[in-house]
């Protein structure tokens, strides 16, 4: 008897070599292969007449093949089967691509139904490379059609039979995490009937049932998790910090806090003073002063005899930080550190030494705060600024330096409400919804390519005035053809300096530059020793340069709404109007709609509500993989109705019974869930 533990070459058909490449997939039990749930879905239900096909369209079509198809050899490794098939309405000319073998398959006289594009005229039908298959044996056809990720060596067909014998084997034991109660208070097919109907869909009803129920379940399992994060934190005591007089800090500040960073700082302290681990999140838009928040409670942390850690993801930002702290902190007794990756290891020693005795008292890093050994003597708060990267692992790893040190991180939103309701459930959140006085809005207009000559005269003007500029170019994929971001950069920056601002001081930098040439660069155009930086977007979390008032993005349909939101945060952060200018000559209905919005709203929280709606999550971070654990049908741009249920019925639970008893089922597949995550996430 098979179970869902059972190894999936219990399955026909699946030997040594496909089990081997299902476990590239991850694919090792019964269990994972059912789990492994399609991509998208082809709806191949309806059946249409030739003379119905609509050129572009895929469908399938019953046709009868008219006369024994004939063979060509086009050239080496191509091989064309040409048939023609008719129904009562007409007639369809049908080609297949190396798969010769349909010449002896395909019989004249009988009827097959084809699925695919139809193409040509409605005099000429024509269809390449269809699915087909006998009338009377119908398999990829007639219904909603799964489509899985696939790998090397393992077929849609495979995989589809392979999950058919699986769901046969174990489809009735599969046990409900959901407790029954909830099921029924939320409408929610069963177990079984939501695996098979994920795979073999009865019906558009059915599919949409079991997708619901398998989105409930993994938000379900989510909140649960996180909930017991929580928990967990919360039954941890530490030694409250003691109160500190933060007047010698506010006064050696050169303006004073808004009020809305004012109560950030207070709710954080007093997390610190609380006696539990401080757990928060600190959102607030690019330059609405995240940064003085973190510089407060290091001070009151230092202050407190204990250690305090900054870390950025990048080496650029971490300088940044450092030389924007240190001189603020040292005169008021704070004895700080860099600590990169673009040390030395005699550096890195010393300083490590330096932590460990506790003669540092604010390190200021990049991930080498948390790799290579460094130890600190009495690490009482750690602040992440994660400008909109998630580093769950590296929070807990750096987290777990201490014994229990608090935890602030810093996210430069714009995080949906949604999607920080995940990422961040286990946090406390404090909102900068402020900025500091004196900012105008960056002045945004969106222009097609033959704007560049006006775009060109404006940016000598503002120069002309003592400004700055930045021109972005888009990242190329390594896989476009050409695609190199640094020829794009450094063939536009040559171009611009050559033909087009001979007389002022053109640079550039980009990714693949060593960290220090792209410090050096930065800082140069920090020091006004640049007027026009062209970059990538790698100065996305670039430097402050107050001075900087343009902001140029070439081909600004590649990019998405909150990366761009990003870049236009790089201006407006001194004292003059600033400009975005987004030029595209996309002429897509749906990317001038989408680039407009950046016109309209400067409200990163909007914005990145819109780029969720219209791009999904996996595009929201830059990649697929948003690490969030078990999360496989659940889409958190568009379930967020149904995240609100989960989340109310696991509480709920959790209210009624705190540890789970009546549901093992969902404690265990919990853990299990987390677990995982935590080892993916270290
Ligand atoms: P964020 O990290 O939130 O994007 P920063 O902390 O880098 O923003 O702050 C942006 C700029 O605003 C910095 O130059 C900082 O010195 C300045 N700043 C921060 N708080 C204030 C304030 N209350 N008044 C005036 N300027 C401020
Ligand atoms: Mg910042």
């Amino acid at each position: 008897m098979a179970d869902l533990k059972t190894d999936v070459r219990y399955i026909k058909g699946i030997g040594e070599q496909r089990a081997k490449a299902l476990g590239k997939l991850g694919i090792h039990t019964l269990r994972d292969l059912i789990s492994w749930f399609p991509r998208r879905y082809e709806d191949r239900t309806e059946t249409r007449r030739v003379a119905d096909l609509v050129p572009g369209e895929p469908a399938c079509v019953a046709a009868m093949i008219a006369a024994p198809p004939t063979v060509s050899h086009i050239r080496k490794g191509l091989d064309l089967v040409k048939v023609r098939a008719v129904d009562e309405t007409g007639a369809l000319d049908v080609t297949f691509f190396n798969q010769s073998w349909l010449k002896n398959s395909l019989q004249a006289g009988e009827t097959y139904i084809f699925y695919g594009r139809a193409e040509g005229s409605l005099l000429r039908r024509r269809m390449a490379n269809p699915v087909v298959e006998p009338e009377g044996r119908r398999e990829a056809t007639g219904r909603i059609v799964p489509v899985y990720p696939l790998t090397a060596g393992v077929s849609q067909m495979i995989l589809s039979r392979s999950i058919r014998q699986g769901l046969d084997a174990c489809g009735d034991i599969l046990p409900d995490i959901l407790p029954d109660q909830v099921r029924r208070e939320h409408q929610l097919c069963r177990v079984g009937y939501a695996y098979e109907n994920i795979h073999f869909p009865a019906g558009g009803q059915a599919l949409e049932l079991a997708r619901r129920r398998l989105a409930f379940e993994e938000l379900f399992l989510f909140t649960l998790g996180l909930r017991r994060l929580r928990q967990r934190r919360e039954t941890v005591k530490v030694e409250p910090f003691r109160p500190v007089d933060m007047g010698p800090f506010y006064r050696a500040l050169s303006f004073t806090l808004t009020e809305a960073q004012g109560r950030c700082v207070e709710e954080a302290l007093g997390d610190m003073a609380s006696g539990r681990p401080m757990n928060r999140l600190c959102q607030g838009d690019v330059g609405s002063g995240k940064t003085m928040v973190a510089a407060a409670c290091v001070y009151f942390s230092v202050k407190n005899g204990r250690q305090a850690a900054l870390m950025a993801p990048t080496e650029i930002l971490a300088r940044q930080h450092y030389e924007g702290l240190a001189p603020l902190m040292e005169p008021l007794g704070v004895r700080c550190a860099l600590l990169t990756g673009s040390h030395t290891a005699k550096e890195k020693k010393a300083l490590a030494a330096g932590l460990a005795a506790g003669e540092i008292d604010f390190v200021v890093g990049t991930h080498a705060l948390i790799t290579g050994g460094v130890e600190y003597r009495r690490l009482g708060l750690v602040v992440t600024d994660e400008q909109h990267r998630f580093g769950v692992g590296q929070r807990a790893a750096l987290a777990g330096k201490g014994e229990n040190p608090h935890t602030l991180v810093m996210s430069a939103t714009p995080i949906p409400r949604t999607l920080a309701l995940i990422l961040y459930g286990d946090l406390d959140v404090s909102v900068i919804d402020q900025l500091p006085p004196g900012r105008r809005p960056v002045q945004t207009s969106f222009v097609n390519g033959s704007y560049h000559p006006r775009i060109y005269k404006f940016l000598r003007r503002l120069v002309g005035e003592g400004r700055q500029a930045y021109i972005v170019c888009p990242q190329v994929s390594e896989s476009e053809e050409g695609g190199d971001d640094r020829k794009a950069v450094t063939e536009y920056a040559a171009k611009l300096q050559k033909e087009v601002f001979p007389d002022l001081r053109v640079a550039y930098v980009h990714g693949k530059m060593k960290p220090k040439e792209k410090d050096a660069v930065m800082a140069a155009f920090a020091a006004r020793e640049t007027d026009i930086l062209v970059s990538t977007t790698v100065i996305e979390v670039g430097v402050d340069v107050p001075n900087a008032a343009v902001m140029v993005v070439e081909n600004a349909e590649r990019f998405g709404l909150s990366q761009l939101h990003q870049l236009r945060g790089r201006v407006g952060r001194g004292e003059w109007q600033s400009y975005c200018v987004l030029v595209s000559d996309n002429q897509n209905e749906e990317t001038r709609r989408r680039l407009k919005v950046m016109v309209k709203t400067a409200d990163g929280f909007k914005i990145a509500e819109e780029d969720l709606r219209l791009r999904g999550p996996g595009d929201f971070f830059g990649q697929r993989q948003h690490g969030l654990p078990g999360l496989r049908v659940a889409d958190i741009g568009c379930d967020a109705q149904l995240l609100r249920e989960a989340q109310a019925a696991a509480d709920a639970l959790l209210e009624r019974d705190p540890e789970l008893k009546s549901c093992p089922a969902a404690a265990e597949r919990m853990a299990e869930l987390f677990t995982e995550a935590e080892l993916t996430f270290s």
